[in-house]
């Protein structure tokens, strides 16, 4: 899929940003990448790119410098001084070394791996086998834990496989659009565009928007619910009371595809619309309103089908405490109306990182195996263990983003291998974090970027290659499997991720387990996603019909088992869902209350988010200068009451406190935020944000405020809520 032109090339491939999955064409003179366009084939964007993806060759184009992207690798002899470089054989043996003295001297599960939704499928899937076919841990979770973990346990519990049932071209047939706990309009922008065509097109269309933000996404709402954080459940369920007081549910539905209705509609009857209409902090009106238009019932029950319901969601649901509960409470909103599995309809959760899917595909996650098996299945396990030839994969589920750092940093895990990702600014709680990696007798990071904190606490730092340099795959959040292809030559001696995981994993065997048949023979990315696809056979996600070589004709959705020509748009249209009896089961959703609710002492909601222009901690966007002209600076966002009340001006300095850390920056007026809430962007981090932990430490970015508290079902952390105070800070 390259072609060559007047001296310019041309290589189709993906945007390395977000789950939309956009295709481009990169442009390239020899080593040089020149230019990038959408590619009008590719079935996400059909062309279209945002601002992020259109200005994809200038970060790339950036001057390569030691400074910006790590060259070779490197080792730190003394923490907190300058590191040295050494060549790759030096670097790998040392890796090996260290991790080998760990797991003999400690055990496997003195190791953890911390990888990322930036990788592509074929690096996720040598670390995954690695941590848990030939190492025996189940260390090894990824920062998509911090992104899309509630929404993987939400369609388990609820539909038997994490599989989001719809697609993008949905959007044409909806009826109503429920967009709850997304930005769509920052965070999926391409997708956004496809949302505002399907609008001009279906004039009957109705957008509700529930979010405790009045976002840009909330500005194209026919009905905006302003929710208070937290009560998404009590949201959820106070429409399917509407539902069932007015009799809009889908009985025939509820009979023949779903059990457990029974429990979750005692469970609904004390949520009614006045109680919860006023929880919410929203009016009784609204909430009728929603419910109505969700159920899709055609006006005086005329007997007409029923209109479709689509709903998109993202992190407002998923980075929560409760966030299991809010993804199938709004599951079971679409099982009670039979609103799944018919064009149009369905629960579509959008994965912000560009390859969260594949990461999910390949079970790189520390509580999922290959191919969506369950860790807890020794069935699966033995599959596993048999595809990989090795006696058995661990049983109990490893540590996850939040547990890994908590466990280094009390001197449980004592080697760590941080792949393409910046914990040290990400993760919530950064005093843990950074504290983590300080107590860590080993730490070897992986990255394209030399900028990030996390490379600061490096033993080891090797340099990976990154988008315009990589070739693989990933997946989006339709399902659909899009190639990744190199348009130049890796920067300096950087190399691809999958290939340090399989040198380090072949280094490590050859001390672990000598003599025996090689578990990681792999020369190529393709060979390894043939192993991949395999390991799919039989699966819900079945790509035993796929190639590298059709994929490269055109990115196809999952399934698309051996024989077929094409892979499933939709799932479930058959109503027939991957459980032991083929019935979806409604979850019984009890509304549970926020980690740390605002109080006395804390009286502020702290929420967190994307900007529009920016990608995560800005390793890349931050390298351009007109990526700051939609938003120059860090703020602190409040609604306007509040700080009439404390005398605030735009600009004015404030301390943001929370029970973890504090922070200075700029307050910042918005018509977005309600009183008694606060928003800072997720991206800017300490060369632009400085602040400290309660104890004194030097922390950055709003991680130095957010908590560790995460979901007890899909562990993921409440990064969209933390208690804090915001105080004017005195001039000196
Ligand atoms: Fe890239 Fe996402 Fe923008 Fe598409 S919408 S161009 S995938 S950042």
């Amino acid at each position: 899929m390259t072609t060559v032109s007047a001296a310019v090339t041309e290589t189709k491939s993906t945007c390395p940003y977000c789950g939309v999955g956009c295709g481009v064409i990169i442009e390239s003179q020899g080593t040089q990448i020149t230019g990038v366009r959408g590619d009008p084939d590719h079935p996400a964007n059909f062309g279209r790119l945002c601002t992020k993806g259109s200005t994809l060759h200038h970060t790339a184009a950036q001057p390569i410098t030691l400074q910006s992207r790590l060259l070779q690798p490197q080792r730190r002899m003394v923490r907190g001084e300058a590191p040295t470089a050494i060549d790759w054989t030096e670097a790998m043996g040392l890796a090996a070394d260290q991790f080998h003295r760990v797991i003999t001297q400690h055990g496997p599960d003195a190791v953890g791996f911390y990888i990322s939704g930036q990788l592509l499928t074929e690096d996720y899937y040598v670390f995954n086998k690695l941590a848990k076919g030939l190492i025996g841990t189940n260390n090894v979770d990824t920062n998509s834990r911090l992104c899309m973990s509630s929404a993987v346990a939400g369609y388990k519990l609820t539909l038997g496989a994490d599989a989001p049932p719809a697609c993008y071209d949905d959007l044409q047939f909806a009826d109503t659009l429920f967009i709850t706990g997304s930005n769509t309009a920052y965070a999926h922008p391409i997708l956004f565009r496809r949302i505002e065509d399907a609008r001009r097109a279906n004039p009957r269309m109705k957008i509700i928007v529930a979010d405790p933000r009045r976002t840009e996404t909330a500005d194209v709402a026919d009905l905006y619910l302003p929710i208070l954080p937290g009560t998404d459940v009590a949201l959820f369920n106070g429409m399917l009371h509407v539902m069932l007081w007015e009799g809009l549910t889908d009985h025939a539905y509820i009979a023949e595809h779903t059990n457990g209705f029974e429990v979750l509609r005692d469970r609904v009857r004390d949520y009614a619309p006045k109680e919860v209409a006023k929880l919410c902090g929203i009016s009784e009106d609204a909430l009728l309103q929603a419910a109505r238009w969700f159920a899709g019932v055609q006006p005086q029950h005329s007997g007409k089908p029923r209109r479709s319901t689509l709903s998109l969601y993202c992190q407002g649901l998923n980075q929560s405490s409760s966030g299991t509960m809010k993804n199938a409470a709004l599951i079971n909103l679409h099982l009670a109306t039979g609103q799944i599995g018919k064009p149009g309809a369905g629960p579509f959760s959008l994965t912000g990182q560009p390859n969260a899917m594949g990461g999910r595909e390949v079970g790189g996650l520390a509580n999922l195996l290959s191919a969506h098996r369950d860790m807890s299945n020794p069935d699966h396990r033995a599959e596993v263990a048999a595809l990989w030839g090795v006696p058995d994969v661990p049983a109990l589920p490893g540590k996850t983003a939040v547990e890994m750092f908590e466990a280094a940093a009390d001197g449980e895990i004592k080697a760590l291998w941080i792949a393409c990702t910046n914990p040290a600014q990400s993760m919530p709680d950064q005093a843990t974090v950074r504290r983590a990696l300080e107590r860590a007798e080993f730490v070897v990071v992986q990255e394209a970027f030399a900028t990030t904190a996390t490379c600061d606490y490096a033993d080891l730092l090797l340099p990976a290659t990154t988008w315009g340099e990589k070739d693989g795959t990933v997946t989006n959040s339709e399902r659909r499997i899009s190639r990744v292809r190199p348009a130049v030559q890796a920067a300096g001696q950087a190399r691809h991720d999958w290939l340090i995981a399989t040198d380090f994993a072949q280094r490590l065997e050859a001390r672990l387990r000598p003599g025996l048949p090689p578990l990681f023979p792999y020369d190529t990315p393709e060979q390894v996603w043939n192993e991949h696809r395999e390991s799919t056979r039989g699966r819900d996600l079945d790509i035993t019909g796929l190639s590298y070589a059709k994929l490269d004709a055109t990115p196809a959705q999952w399934p698309y088992r051996d024989g077929e020509t094409q892979g499933k748009v939709r799932l479930y249209e058959d109503g027939i869902f991957p459980t032991a009896d083929g019935r979806a089961r409604f979850a019984d959703t009890p509304n549970e209350p926020l980690a740390e609710p605002r109080d006395a002492r804390y009286p502020f909601s702290l929420n967190t988010g994307r900007l529009r222009d920016q990608w995560h901690g800005m390793s890349r966007t931050g390298t351009l200068g007109r990526l700051f002209g939609h938003v120059p600076e860090p703020a602190i966002e409040m609604n306007e009451q509040d700080m009439a009340r404390m005398k605030l001006a735009d600009g004015d300095l404030v301390h943001v406190t929370s029970r973890r850390g504090s922070l200075v920056l700029p307050v910042q007026a918005s018509t977005q935020v309600q009183p008694a809430q606060s928003f800072i962007a997720m991206h800017w981090g300490e060369e632009f944000i400085s602040g400290s932990s309660s104890t004194g430490e030097r922390l950055a970015g709003v991680n130095a405020l957010t908590t560790p508290a995460y979901c007890p079902r899909s562990k993921q952390p409440e990064l969209k809520h933390a208690a804090v105070k915001i105080l004017k800070a005195e001039m000196p």
